[in-house]
């Protein structure tokens, strides 16, 4: 196999065959092709797309880079949930315990923040302690004992998508159906689940800008999910505006302890419910969606799904009291003017997160566990003049002074405002 032959080819528009992909994802894992090739595939990736049975392929072989665990053993409904990725999205800690608060097992393989999106692993690592890397063994024992685990791709399992994932956020090759299908779906068919609800997000802080790209994306993930066995059900949700109040690392962990608490936003809330209440149903063990909601409402409600999420953090080796939450510095973001917030450009925001140190640009960057942004506002909001529509901490001074000047056009204040659904 010649490389640069194999990147004309996919440069030029044209389907490499079963054999081609593998050898060169293959050589790639053995360091055999470099960085600087694997990019420019993925950059022909981005550009031409692959065809269906192309990113089947992909699949397979990302899936066979690594092990796949087995719960055979296990006579619960097997489960997990995984989104296209926004800013502000702290579902997944909040849903795994309280899944299994309600008897799903949830062995969740999550990422780090990828381009401008926040990873849940890195917002889960500002718990000092917490071990997102064990060995398979170790995380099949978690599962097991406490219902849940959330670790990240490791050595042992998907390790194409652990090598590929950082690369693709360093080379602005995220927003690829394909690239994203062989992603999200490896690590999810190596959990060893047999059901997964996707939670698509679509709009101008999502890597699918249209509805018609999440369909698409929608489409594939479930052929993909029903061809490797796992039950797959995919909701589409608006990533128009920030989840929740706040966006950043240990922030996020916050907020979805107090969403735990019976706090939380009414966004959060709601996004993370239907994701619940379509596993609960999707398992069988509720046959219909209010009964499930009301279930996954119970077990916040009475406390559980935090208690089952402190136990978690104690297994995984972390103790939430420390949590990194607390900045050196803050500013305050003033509105212009009076009038509504009729547009919040989400990727902006995301992009002035990847620069306060929320997200890593490239490898030993250190993350600033503190930093994030607090949305005052939100689409639809009447702000007054000189009002505070948003707060930016964190704990270097000059990051966040910088940040704060790229904040600034990402509201825009206008008289007219046409609300738009959450779940699409
Ligand atoms: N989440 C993933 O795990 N991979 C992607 O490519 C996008 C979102």
């Amino acid at each position: 196999m010649i490389a640069s032959n194999l990147i004309s080819k996919k440069r030029d528009g044209k389907s490499l065959s079963k054999s081609e992909l593998s050898s060169f994802f293959n050589e790639y894992l053995n360091g055999d092709i470099t960085d600087a090739q694997m990019s420019a595939m993925l950059m022909a990736i981005y550009f031409k797309g692959m065809s269906e049975d192309e990113t089947f392929i992909l699949v397979e072989i990302m899936l066979n880079s690594g092990s796949k665990i087995d719960f055979s053993h296990t006579k619960r409904y097997v489960a997990d949930k995984h989104s296209t990725g926004g800013v502000g999205d702290k579902v997944s800690i909040i849903l795994a315990p309280t899944l299994a608060c309600l008897g799903i097992k949830v062995p969740m393989i999550a990422g780090r923040g990828l381009g401008y999106t926040g990873g849940t692993i890195d917002k889960l690592e500002s718990i000092p302690g917490f071990n997102t890397s064990p060995n398979l063994d170790q995380f099949k024992r978690w599962v097991n004992k406490c219902g849940y685990a959330i670790i990240s791709q490791t050595n042992e399992i998907c390790p194409a998508d652990k090598k590929i994932y950082s690369l693709r956020s360093k080379t602005a090759t995220i927003p690829s159906i394909p690239l994203i299908c062989g992603s999200i779906m490896s690590k999810k068919i190596a959990e060893g689940i047999s059901g997964l609800v996707l939670d698509i997000k679509v709009g101008n802080g999502a890597f699918m800008k249209t509805k018609e790209q999440g369909a698409q994306l929608g489409k594939w993930l479930k052929n993909i999910g029903k061809a490797f066995s796992v039950s797959t059900d995919v909701i589409y949700t608006s990533m128009n505006q920030p989840l929740g109040r706040f966006s950043g690392l240990a922030c996020e962990v916050q907020e979805a302890i107090d969403c735990m608490k019976g706090d939380g936003p009414d966004d959060l809330i709601k996004i993370t419910l239907e994701l619940g209440a379509h596993i609960l149903v999707q398992s069988k063990i509720y046959s219909d969606k209010n009964s499930a909601s009301n279930a996954f409402m119970e077990a916040i409600d009475s406390g559980k799904a935090f208690e089952k999420f402190q136990q978690s953090v104690n297994i995984q080796g972390g103790s939430i009291d420390k949590l990194k939450t607390v900045p050196k510095y803050q500013n305050i973001l003033k509105a212009r003017r009076d009038g509504l917030i009729t547009k919040i450009d989400t990727e902006s925001a995301g992009w002035c997160l990847v620069q306060m140190g929320c997200v890593a640009q490239k490898l030993g960057d250190e993350l600033d566990y503190s930093a994030g942004i607090e949305f005052y506002k939100k689409l639809g909001d009447i702000v007054n003049s000189d009002e505070p529509v948003a707060r930016i901490f964190g704990s270097n001074k000059r990051k966040i002074d910088n940040a704060e000047k790229f904040l600034k056009p990402v509201f825009t204040i206008s008289s007219e405002y046409k609300p738009s659904p959450l779940i699409l």
